[in-house]
Formats: structure tokens, C-alpha cells, sequence
């Protein structure tokens, strides 16, 4: 089987809401690229990928003299054609090779009529838990609804997605607001839900002095973990050291050479996989084995996706014995999807791994041309500027606090 054409179309989908983070907003809609790989046997796979409010088109284009003729089923040989790890230092293509495995993994799932998860062990669970991820918010443009700011419509909020999803386990995505106020937030989250669990992430903006702080306050809440609490896998240690809590990251073990030092230094205890940062399915799997053999829990990560990126998700869920944790989606945030039957639907917190030959989703035609149409009225956004402080970034650890207005 050979790849004949790579075809790559950018779009962008609404949020209910604009997202702030630590390091700024997601201006009210997600930017993603979606690739198509076609092979001479006509089977086409689908890819996803993302890029701060950007479009990653351009970079799929250049590509094209890599996959044009490669075998889809030999995805090894492709990974070191595309990044090599030295000659990679030049151009990081990781995300943009995640991007072609899972559609190459789509490929050899339709060729043998079988979904992603038997091409790796078969499944061990038929739905994955997810999180509750809250954002403080921005009312939306046009609706003037979904703000955020206070413990009073955070608890609302999560109250409404419980109702809504399902969830058990809330994470809120803090690093916006002082984390003395921040805390008087998630503790009021605790108090509405006193049942369910909770984690916090501010995306590494606290001092370890902070950070320690605020994890000794929360100690009576049912806490899965302290997420990204403060920068590096010292900061990390130390935090493990003396708050005796489990930690976590997505930022400071993203690839085998950090996951080995961590396993030296013993300072996270969760891994958070994401299958688009740590190059595709198949790393995640590799790196959750590593996990296994050294005790360390993995968890499903997001980066914002659609749900081509949310099957690559479930897929990953659904094979890994040692998934400790529920997994974290932007998905909910969302207004639409581009995949044929709209979004997918959360039952008691928890999404179907999908069944169907391949990643199981297909391309909702009409939905990709609407969107890609909407991305060219709109454009990009800068995912790491906050629209409402356009002079304003963090710095880290970071002192430059969104005013409490
Ligand atoms: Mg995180």
C-alpha cells in the first residue's frame, strides 16, 4: 500500500465561551488542521492536529516529499523519516508526525477491518472516565453568556456539567487569578461536591513556596493530584517532598529522555499522556509501559481537540491497563464538531471508545467546509495573548495577576 496525496484543511470551531489560562485565552473557538491521507487502494485516514490558534497547514504541505509513495503500514520507518531525533532538532516535527500516525493508524484499522485499539492489545475497558475541566471564562461575544470569574458561577458552572455529563472528577485550569483567590475558588468547588474529586492545574506559574501552601490547604479535599504546580521537575520535587502528595505534569515529562530523569529524580507521580505532544498513540504506549514497570500512574491529556483528536484519545484510554486517573478533554467546551454525528455524547462522566475499523469517526463533509469557511472569515489567534490585556504575558513564576474586577 502506498500514501498518494495528503490533503490538509484547516478549520475552526466555536467555544461556548472564551477559556483563560495561565499564559493567555482561547479566543472563543479552537483553530485545528485536519489532514487526510489517501492511498493507492483508495482508503483514506484521518489526522488532527492542533497549534496555539494556528494553522498547521502549511507545515502538512511541506511534508508531502516524505509521505508521497511511503507505506502507511510502516510507521517506525516513517517516524525516524520525518524526525529523526537529531536531524529533528532543526524542525520539530512530533506533533506534526502524531498527526499522520493516527492517520496512518486509521489506514491499516480500515485495511484490516478492524478499530485502533486491536491494533494494540485489544481493549481492557469499553468507555473512558473523563474530567470536568472548568476554565475561568470570558462571556461569549454574541451570547454574553458562560463568564466565569467568581466562586459563585464556578460552582454554578460545575454543578451545570455534572448535571449536563456526569462528571465525578473536576479539574479547574487555574494560573489566571492570585492563587489566594484561586484557592477560595476551588475550595468552594469542594465544598458544593464534597463526593467527587478534584485536581488543580495552574500551568507551573506558582513558586514552590505557593504552591506548597496551596496544596496544604486543600488536603481535605479528595485530590486526585497536583497538576503542574510549579515549573520543572526539581520545583516538582520539591512540592512531592513536602506537601506528601501525588503530583502530575504535562509540561516537564513530554518525551522519553524526560521520563527517564523523572524516574531518576522520583518527582511526579502521574504522567499525563497527550497523544498529540508525545508524537502519537503508539508513544503514549510505550511511555504508560514505562509508567507501569516503575509504579508511575498516566492519565489522558488534553490539548484542545475535535474528535478526531478525541478518538485518538479513547483509543489510548482504552488500551492501558495502568490508566489511573479520569481523563481531561476541552471537548465539552465545544459547539460543534466536525465528525459525522455531531459531538459525542458523555454518559455518567464517561465517553464510548468508538468501534468502528480504524480511529471509528469519519469527516462530517459539510461540517469540515463550514468551519474551514469560518476559519477563513475568522483566521488565527494567538492562544498564549489574552484578547481583553493585549500588552500583558507571565512571566515565571509569575506575579502579573488578571486584576479581580
Ligand atoms: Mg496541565
Amino acid at each position: 500500500m502506498k500514501i498518494v496525496d495528503v490533503k490538509v484543511t484547516t478549520v475552526t470551531v466555536p467555544l461556548v465561551a472564551p477559556l483563560r489560562h495561565a499564559s493567555g485565552t482561547h479566543w472563543g473557538r479552537f483553530v485545528r488542521t485536519i489532514i487526510e491521507i489517501e492511498t493507492d487502494e483508495g482508503i483514506v485516514g484521518i489526522g488532527e492536529m492542533g497549534g496555539g490558534g494556528e494553522s498547521a497547514e502549511l507545515a502538512f504541505q511541506n511534508l508531502r516529499q516524505y509521505l508521497i509513495g511511503a507505506n502507511p503500514f510502516n510507521l517506525e520507518d516513517l517516524r525516524f523519516k520525518i524526525c529523526n531525533p537529531t536531524a529533528s532538532l532543526y524542525n520539530n516535527r512530533t506533533q506534526l508526525f502524531a498527526a499522520i500516525e493516527f492517520a496512518c493508524l486509521d489506514i491499516i484499522g480500515k485495511k484490516l477491518s478492524v478499530p485502533v485499539y486491536d491494533l494494540f492489545g485489544g481493549k481492557v475497558r469499553d468507555e473512558v472516565d473523563f474530567a470536568s475541566y472548568l476554565f475561568f471564562r470570558y462571556p461569549d461575544d454574541k451570547t454574553k453568556k458562560g463568564e466565569v470569574k467568581n466562586a459563585e458561577q464556578l460552582v454554578q458552572y460545575a454543578l451545570n456539567l455534572k448535571k449536563e455529563c456526569g462528571f465525578t472528577t473536576h479539574k479547574l485550569k487555574g494560573g489566571v487569578f492570585h492563587p489566594d483567590y484561586e484557592l477560595e475558588c476551588f475550595l468552594a468547588l469542594g465544598d458544593a461536591l464534597p463526593k467527587d474529586r478534584f485536581r488543580y492545574d495552574p500551568n507551573a506559574t506558582l513558586t514552590v513556596t505557593q504552591s506548597i501552601e496551596f496544596a496544604q490547604a486543600i488536603k481535605g479535599m479528595r485530590i486526585d493530584y497536583l497538576e503542574d504546580f510549579t515549573w520543572g521537575l526539581d520545583g516538582m520535587k520539591r512540592l512531592r517532598d513536602i506537601a506528601q502528595m501525588q503530583t502530575a505534569t504535562n509540561t516537564v515529562v513530554v518525551n522519553f529522555e524526560q521520563l527517564a530523569q523523572n524516574i531518576h529524580l522520583r518527582s511526579i507521580d502521574v504522567i499525563l499522556l497527550d497523544t498529540t505532544f508525545w508524537g502519537g498513540i503508539r508513544a503514549c504506549i510505550k511511555a504508560a509501559g514505562v509508567c507501569e514497570t516503575f509504579q508511575l500512574g498516566v492519565a489522558v491529556h488534553s490539548s484542545g481537540e475535535l474528535g478526531i483528536q478525541l478518538a485518538t484519545m479513547l483509543h489510548l484510554g482504552a488500551v492501558l491497563p495502568n490508566l489511573s486517573n479520569a481523563a481531561d478533554a476541552h471537548y465539552h467546551h465545544l459547539t460543534d464538531d466536525i465528525i459525522v454525528g455531531g459531538l459525542m455524547k458523555y454518559e455518567n462522566g464517561k465517553l464510548k471508545v468508538p468501534t468502528g475499523p480504524g480511529l471509528g469517526v469519519e469527516i462530517d463533509r459539510e461540517k469540515l467546509n463550514k468551519y474551514a469557511e469560518l476559519y477563513k472569515e475568522l483566521g488565527s489567534y494567538p492562544y498564549d495573548k489574552d484578547p481583553m490585556r493585549p500588552d500583558w504575558f507571565p512571566i515565571s513564576p509569575n506575579d502579573r495577576w488578571a486584576p479581580i474586577l
